[in-house]
């Protein structure tokens, strides 16, 4: 998962990735969709298609303009998006937000997609899941992870400019944000234990708790009994942190193999996670997700 994102772990990757999951993917459409700076979405696409996660296809000869387009490995964090959104839209739904406002093609109605045991088909919950420690196990970030500074774009800049989807960013567009939150699903409690799960500077480490406290994702108990507890919208969490998991396991772990195997307890099964749509109970496939007519022509115009 930090490999992950160490890849995918900033607000403005976040967002660029659903732009072009909704099939945005020239620079116009992107710069008016994003509310990005020329220099900074230039900065991040080239990023993005360095590690692999986009190319480029030219649409137009004269003057040339490319279009950028999602790779296999890109289309493949899918199931991380539908997971954000999903866990967005139960927990903070604004019908003036986009991301809330999502067509399942196949049925035509708005939905939630919801993740699914592929094994017994139903709904995968925190409290279900068992995991043991796979083959190429640690919580350890990256080597040269320790190095990067905080993203230096703050939460606020992206509230100006485009509001969608603003705490499940700031949750996930941080990486140590992240990471602390899936050292707690590791059921790490005290502070103590955080640190040594993710050897970070203790500095860091409070600020990161005391925001999550503060977005109602970890509540404090009594430190030396207690600790950080992961609330009911924290612990709704963990389908982004499996997606997460699944997605890094499959492109960027090492030759060890995956760090962890999940199973699901209603089963019995390794958990395979799959997309489903509440409201018709379907597989949602990459492609499948549409913006609803009004957003659309908000967004784009
Ligand atoms: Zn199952
Ligand atoms: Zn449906």
């Amino acid at each position: 998962m930090s490999r992950a994102l160490n890849l995918i772990g900033d607000r403005w990757t976040l967002l660029l990735l659903y732009c072009l999951f909704l099939g945005q993917g020239r620079f116009s459409e992107l710069l008016e969709m994003t509310g990005m700076a020329r220099s900074v979405l230039a900065k991040r696409l080239q990023r993005l298609e360095e590690a692999g996660l986009l190319c480029r296809r030219r649409y137009q000869q004269h003057p040339p303009r490319d279009e950028y387009l999602l790779t296999e490995r890109g289309a493949d964090l899918h199931d991380v998006a539908c997971a954000i959104i999903a866990w967005d839209r139960r927990w903070h739904y604004d019908a003036r937000s986009p991301m809330h406002r999502l067509r399942h093609s196949t049925c035509g109605r708005e939905f939630t997609p919801l993740q699914c045991c592929a094994a017994c088909g139903e709904p995968v919950h925190a409290r279900e899941v068992d995991w043991r420690p796979g083959p190429g196990a640690g919580l350890d970030p990256h080597p040269g992870a320790r190095a990067h500074r905080r993203s230096s774009i703050a939460a606020e800049d992206i509230a100006a400019t485009q509001p969608l989807m603003q705490r499940s960013f700031e949750i996930l567009g941080d990486r140590w944000t992240a990471m602390t939150v899936a050292a707690a699903f590791y059921r790490h409690r005290r502070f103590g234990e955080f640190q040594d799960a993710l050897g970070i500077a203790s500095n860091i480490l409070s600020e990161r708790l005391a925001r999550l406290v503060e977005l109602e994702v970890l509540t404090r108990g009594d430190e030396a009994r207690d600790g950080y507890r992961l609330t009911e919208q924290g612990l709704d969490l963990f389908p982004i942190i499996v997606a997460l998991l699944r997605w890094g396991d499959r492109w960027l772990a090492g030759r060890r193999g995956p760090p962890l195997s999940l199973f699901h307890r209603h089963c019995g099964q390794l958990l395979v996670p799959v997309v489903a749509c509440d409201r018709c109970g379907e597989a949602v496939e990459p492609g499948e997700m549409r913006l609803s007519g009004a957003m659309r022509k908000r967004l784009l115009g």
